[in-house]
């Protein structure tokens, strides 16, 4: 996979955190968009400047577009320095001072907070070679933490405390698991931290979803799937008070953060099944999105089942039952799992139960 460049966006905001080489194909959706016709606006904030935070800027078109404005924050001074000299002639046909796009930097001070829109920003120093620095951003109720390249070198209460405060109640909490634990107990001083150390952080933070990230370049996906099983797995045996959800982070996924009962999918491949993870109320306003998502899975795995995991759903009306329905003729074959009770109940009083598949979980569903 590519290395650190993740965005954040809302109606009026678009937040890039990180150069890493996925930053070209960050590039290249943007040219599909506003930003190919020199009308794009957006901030980027660098964690610090290790290769594989920077490594992508050089090949990032909209920044060759003339009229494309980019604010970049930074803690490190150096960081304006650092993208200049890794576009020197010596090594880069196009010199950053030569970029057509417009670039404003904006160094900033060890926890300061900064505002864009309806977003703050603030920051927070990791324990990495040369410093890293967290950003947790909020907007309104939603928190999300990026908090990559960092070590956790004693894991006692008093030096976990300022993490802890800083990643409290996080939606997600994006969280350095480079390493396994016994890898970051070997690994002293390289800066880097493991899935159950994260696990341990999350729980005490109160953090809803921890997303296991910065993975390791050596790792299979096989690795980072166990290593995503073992985290999982820990926060079961460990808190009876409701495990945090956890999540691998990978190329290209895609989040949608909306007030609590919106509704939303999220396409995710379990153990090799393709699954729509529904979530808040599947009534008359959500059928549009729900339907887009199943045409779109439908005919990009034609000859498969894909499974409607409902756990998520708060309620359903009969247009959402509706909605499903219609969406039989749309795939392969439609398989639904984890029905919370009340929204198997409006499948009955509608008289629909058996033009389903129903399973009670996911493991249950032939393939
Ligand atoms: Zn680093
Ligand atoms: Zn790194």
């Amino acid at each position: 996979g590519n290395t650190t460049c993740l965005t954040l966006e809302s109606t009026d905001q678009l937040i890039i955190f990180d150069a890493g080489s996925g930053m070209r194909e960050l590039g290249r959706y943007l040219m599909t968009r506003e930003f190919a016709e020199g009308k794009g606006r957006a901030a980027i904030f660098f964690t610090h400047t290790h290769w594989d935070h920077i490594q992508g800027f050089p090949f990032f078109v909209p920044a060759f577009i003339p009229g494309n404005e980019f604010d970049v924050y930074h803690v490190h001074p150096y960081v304006p320095d650092v993208l200049n000299d890794q576009m020197d002639s010596r090594v880069f046909p196009a010199q950053f001072a030569a970029l057509g796009a417009t670039f404003r930097f904006h160094k900033m001070d060890v926890g300061e907070t900064v505002s864009l829109g309806a977003f703050s920003i603030s920051n927070i120093e990791l324990q990495h070679p040369g410093k890293a620095y967290a950003y947790r951003v909020e907007k309104g109720e939603d928190v999300v933490v990026l908090a990559t390249d960092g070590e956790y070198k004693r894991l006692d209460h008093p030096s976990l405390k300022r993490y802890i405060d800083f990643y409290r109640d996080a939606d997600m909490l994006i969280f350095d698991a480079q390493f396994s634990v016994r890898e970051s107990f070997i690994k002293e001083d390289w800066g880097h931290s493991s899935g159950l150390i994260g696990a341990d952080i999350a729980r005490a933070a109160k953090v809803k979803r921890l997303v296991l990230f910065h993975h390791d370049p050596t790792s299979t996906d096989d690795e980072i799937m166990a290593a995503l099983q073992q985290t999982r797995e820990y926060l079961t045996h460990h808190d009876r008070r409701g495990p945090v959800m956890v999540d691998v982070a990978r190329e290209g996924w895609e989040v949608v953060f909306n007030s609590a009962g919106d509704f939303q999918v999220e396409e995710a491949n379990v153990d090799g099944l393709i699954c729509l993870h529904l979530f808040g109320q599947f009534d008359a306003r959500a059928t549009e999105t729900f339907m887009r998502s199943i045409v779109r899975v439908g005919q990009a795995h034609q000859n498969e089942t894909i499974v409607l995991n409902m756990a998520g759903l708060q309620e359903i009306s009969v247009a959402g039952v509706r909605a499903l329905l219609e969406a039989r003729g749309d795939v392969y074959n439609l398989a639904i799992v984890n029905v919370p009770p009340n929204v198997y109940r409006v499948m009955e009083l509608s008289g629909t139960v058996d033009f389903f598949a129903i399973y009670p979980g996911l493991s249950d569903v032939p393939h």
